[in-house]
């Protein structure tokens, strides 16, 4: 599984070229997904830089590192978060009957 936190927790500086194709890549915002020690973790409207061309995504340093400490186990949103459902590809399901 690409984990571009991994790959690009380097990245900084306002201008960037994308390290796969070379093109300067735009600010957006990402919605960022990872699994630490078998838990799920996502965070929305991250910022980021986006390649238009390759779609590869970068974090600068210090959102990589509050990615990091979002992803530790060790901090809660406030706010109430919204149910995740995570499936394994192919694992057995039931179906929620209709109320
Ligand atoms: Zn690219």
């Amino acid at each position: 599984m690409a984990d571009p936190f991994m790959a690009d927790s380097t990245a900084k500086g306002e201008m960037m070229n994308c390290i796969h194709c070379g093109n300067l890549m735009t600010e957006t915002l990402t919605t960022f997904t990872s699994v630490n020690r078998g838990e799920v973790y996502m965070v929305e409207n991250v910022p980021c830089l986006e390649c238009p061309v390759c779609e590869h995504i970068s974090f600068k340093q210090d959102v990589a590192r509050t990615l990091g400490r979002y992803s530790s186990g060790r901090l809660l949103p406030v706010r109430q978060a919204r149910k995740v459902w995570v499936f394994d590809w192919g694992d057995p399901v039931v179906e929620i009957p209709k109320s």
